[in-house]
């Protein structure tokens, strides 16, 4: 074999890796795009002549949740008019499986591809119905992206000095 023929060989292995495209993303900076019939976290659809929760708080959801993920207040009037006092979700505990939205009778609650859900602090995976429809209606942000952005570049500082 000729003199540097392998060191040729090892400059071109090099080219090519350093100049072929990534196939890694910056996430969470950069989201990689999902496909379209991801199915993600659950929503809550918001009532078009209201402007509030489509929930009519009938509870059934909460009863239909294998894991105790949903807990619903609710009052009643004299006439029987109900009303929602509380909707509370727990992100950490749901395990993604839509029987709740099966069981909705008004279809209040929707499948989304919402995914970006990760947070710092176990507190605020309780979400409300209003974070939920949030959900709903922009499922492609970040539930809590100020803090895990914090949260990633404080990491990667720290990487940094060490
Ligand atoms: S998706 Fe499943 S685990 Fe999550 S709240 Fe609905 S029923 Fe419960
Ligand atoms: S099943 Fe639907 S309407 Fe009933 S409490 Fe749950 S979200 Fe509200």
């Amino acid at each position: 074999m000729p003199l540097g023929t392998g060191m040729l060989a090892g400059l071109r292995r090099i080219i090519s890796i350093g100049t072929r495209k990534p196939v890694t993303f910056d996430y969470p900076e950069k989201p990689r795009p999902i496909a379209e019939r991801f199915r993600g976290g659950v929503g809550m659809r918001r009532d078009a002549l209201t402007g509030n929760s489509a929930c009519v708080g009938c509870g059934l959801c909460e009863t239909a949740c294998p894991n105790e993920v949903i807990r619903i207040d609710t009052s009643e009037a004299a006439d029987g008019t109900r009303w929602v006092e509380r909707y509370e979700f727990d992100l950490g505990r749901c395990i993604v499986c839509h029987l709740c939205i099966e069981a909705c009778p008004v279809d209040a609650l929707q499948v989304t591809p919402a995914y970006r859900l990760a947070t710092g602090n176990r507190t605020n995976l309780i979400i409300t119905d209003d974070e939920m429809m949030t959900l709903w209606e922009h499922p492609e942000q970040a539930l809590f992206d100020n803090e895990v952005s914090s949260n990633w570049a404080r990491k990667s500082a720290s990487i940094d000095k060490d």
